[in-house]
């Protein structure tokens, strides 16, 4: 930084499995390794190893780095924006792991690491909620007992907010409009849509915590809540087994046994009836969440896909933007399963509403984040 020029880049995948994925690469080198990893500090690890190795790594010791941005899934309204990380800032990160309990935990493990092994470098905690907190009360508020809000904070946060804020950004840019309106739909394992007036978020489909709104790969995203009620007083559930249900066993995975969504449209083109519903249930739960945005924001000018889903299932989308017209979104078939590199448009050339595929980057705008804090101190 500030070039933001990518140097290497790596992942460690499956880790706590002897089938880990570790993937490194630079200008000159790649490597890809199955291996035992055995936890977070073990993968850490090897990342820094291979970061310092005098002939594949990038830098000559873990000593040399200055800043380590981390993802954080929940911050509360205690954090609206990038933060330097000390000890208060962790337990405050800590005290959220019961509203985010997939997420949380494993980025306050991924910090406390870090600060083992980058000694000397400072931390800084970039989180997803941070850009909804520009949702006004209307669209945060539920509608429950006012004192769950005031003194439990029981409100939505909204979450893929690192992502949400890189691609709307860029599709702004793109529009170049002096105001604009902009709906973001990040299709990963976990997925969301954002409805972004002139740059800020305004309404957000997960909430509370990152649960409902979208089918996902293994959440149920919206349900009417009392079929919790009904499998705990009925059924013989217990909540735990509720809650597992709905984060772990629901979504794709709940309606198909597939929460890889290409194993899902592998076997919907070979005619599993059942593949063929989640695809479509999926794509309708999109679809009215855009009805609901082009609603709330009064008009709409873009709407951008992202994520792996929403950057490589051409079925998909193509699902979420069939009979759109009324709304504007007119796609183009062929542009829609082109491949292309960066941020491309998938409409016809008469559709009042773009549809952008915006390959997502949340590593680049952590660091963007991060060195707008720390520049012109630690960085040099
Ligand atoms: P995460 O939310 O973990 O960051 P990703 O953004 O990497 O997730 O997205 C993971 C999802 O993307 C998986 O469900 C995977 O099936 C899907 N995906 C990746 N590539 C494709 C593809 N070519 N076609 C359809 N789905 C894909």
């Amino acid at each position: 930084m500030p070039s933001e020029k990518v140097l290497g880049q790596g992942t460690m995948e499956k880790i706590g499995s002897t089938d880990a994925i570790f993937k490194f690469g630079t200008a000159t080198f790649s490597m890809e390794e199955i291996l035992f990893i055995k936890d977070h500090d073990h993968g850490l690890r090897k990342m820094v190893d291979i970061l310092t190795d005098p002939d594949k790594g990038i830098v000559e010791r873990a000593g040399d780095i200055h800043a380590v941005g981390h993802r954080v899934v929940h911050g509360g309204n205690l954090f609206s924006g990038p933060t330097l990380v000390d000890q208060k800032v962790k337990d405050d990160i800590r005290d959220l792991f019961t509203l985010a309990p997939l997420h949380n935990p494993h980025n306050w493990a991924g910090i406390e690491l870090a600060g083992n092994i980058f000694e000397g470098a400072v931390q800084v905690a970039v989180f997803d909620t941070a850009f909804h907190q520009t949702m006004p009360s209307r669209a945060k508020r539920y509608a429950l007992p006012n004192a769950l809000f005031l003194e439990h904070t029981i409100q939505a946060y909204g979450f893929h907010g690192i992502s949400h804020k890189y691609v709307s950004g860029l599709a702004v840019e793109y529009l170049d409009k002096a105001t604009s309106k902009v709906i973001s739909v990040h299709l990963g394992n976990g997925c969301s849509m954002t409805a972004v007036v002139n740059g800020q978020s305004m309404d957000h489909s997960l909430g509370f915590t990152p649960a409902n709104g979208l089918i996902m790969g293994t959440r149920s995203g919206d349900i009417d809540h009392s079929i919790i009620f009904h499998l705990v007083h009925n059924l013989g559930y217990a909540l735990k087994e509720v809650e597992d249900l709905l984060l772990r066993e629901s979504g794709m995975f709940g309606l198909t046994g597939f929460n890889d969504l290409r194993d899902v449209e592998a076997a919907a083109a070979k005619g599993d009836e059942e593949c063929l519903l989640a695809l479509e249930m999926n794509a309708y739960r999109i679809k009215k969440y855009i009805g609901a945005y082009a609603a709330a924001m009064n008009g709409l000018d873009a709407i951008v896909f992202t994520a792996g889903i929403g950057e490589n299932s051409s079925t998909l989308r193509k699902l979420v933007c069939d009979r759109m017209e009324y709304l504007g979104i007119i796609l183009d078939a062929d542009k829609n399963v082109q491949k292309s590199i960066g941020i491309h448009e998938i409409n016809t050339l008469s559709s009042p509403v773009k549809i952008l595929v915006v390959p997502t980057n949340e590593e680049l705008e952590i660091a963007r984040q991060a060195f707008g804090l720390v520049k012109g101190d630690q960085v040099s």
